[in-house]
């Protein structure tokens, strides 16, 4: 667990993160990493006095394995899973999206391989499609902990959220912009590779919109956190 600020708190491993929000006692989750991460989060409400009953909600950023990984099993437990509504098809059926090709993962990449032993232990290989969750909206500002705004941010997947903690002037942003591509070297702001993506030229577009927004901490879906402006983030990955 790393300490991003006073109140959020980076889960996960090396190379794919889920975030903490606390407020006043409570908490708001991003994103579910792999499906055997919950006692990663179960862990992290411990040391903050907390547990499972005080997340008031965990949001879906997208419907990829290693980003739903126990929400399902979260879900049972009665922690409320939030969705962007068009990405609602992709979470309760495969084949409503598009998963990455494991043929077209690179894996002469070292990077590459430690990226897929690190789902493999995860349990981010293993799907958990699910549908007991509720749907958002773009724009919709959540009453939960940190209130945060849906962005909806397309093309990585068709209904991609980001989620704007404006008190925080945090963004979690999901796959739409990344600091690290799990594949290539180099670090900082960038798009994911085209494997990654649904619509490319829209995750782009997507990025793009991001800009205008009142954010100075970065909190990416992979990679390390980012600090500055994020208008200099989005042109530096969309150079
Ligand atoms: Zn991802």
């Amino acid at each position: 667990m790393q300490q991003v600020s006073d109140a959020i708190f980076r889960l996960g491993r090396r190379f794919h993160n889920f975030y903490l929000i606390v407020e006043g006692g409570r908490a708001t989750v991003v994103d579910a990493g792999g499906a055997r991460e919950l006692p990663l989060l179960e862990a992290a409400l411990t040391a903050e006095g907390l547990s499972l009953d005080d997340v008031e909600a965990l949001l879906i950023t997208h419907g990829h394995t290693d980003h739903i990984g126990f929400a399902r099993r979260a879900a049972e437990l009665g922690v409320a899973v939030k969705v962007h509504e068009d990405e609602a098809p992709f979470i309760r059926d495969k084949s409503a999206g598009t998963q990455v090709r494991p043929t077209e993962v690179p894996f002469w990449r070292p990077r590459a391989i430690v990226f897929m032993v690190e789902m493999m232990r995860a349990g981010a290989h293993r799907d958990y499609r699910f549908d007991d969750f509720e749907t958002v909206t773009d724009g919709e500002e959540l009453d939960i902990p940190g209130r945060p705004r849906v962005v909806a941010t397309p093309g990585h997947t068709a209904g991609h959220a980001s989620y704007l903690f404006k008190g925080h002037r945090a963004l979690c942003s999901g796959d739409a912009l990344v600091t690290d591509s799990v594949i290539w070297p180099g670090r900082g702001p960038q798009i994911m590779p085209t494997i990654f993506h649904a619509d490319e030229a829209l995750a782009r577009e997507s990025a793009r919109t991001l800009s205008s927004l009142p954010v100075d901490l970065l909190l990416p879906g992979h990679g390390e956190p980012w600090r500055g402006p994020i208008a200099d983030a989005v042109a530096a990955a969309t150079a």
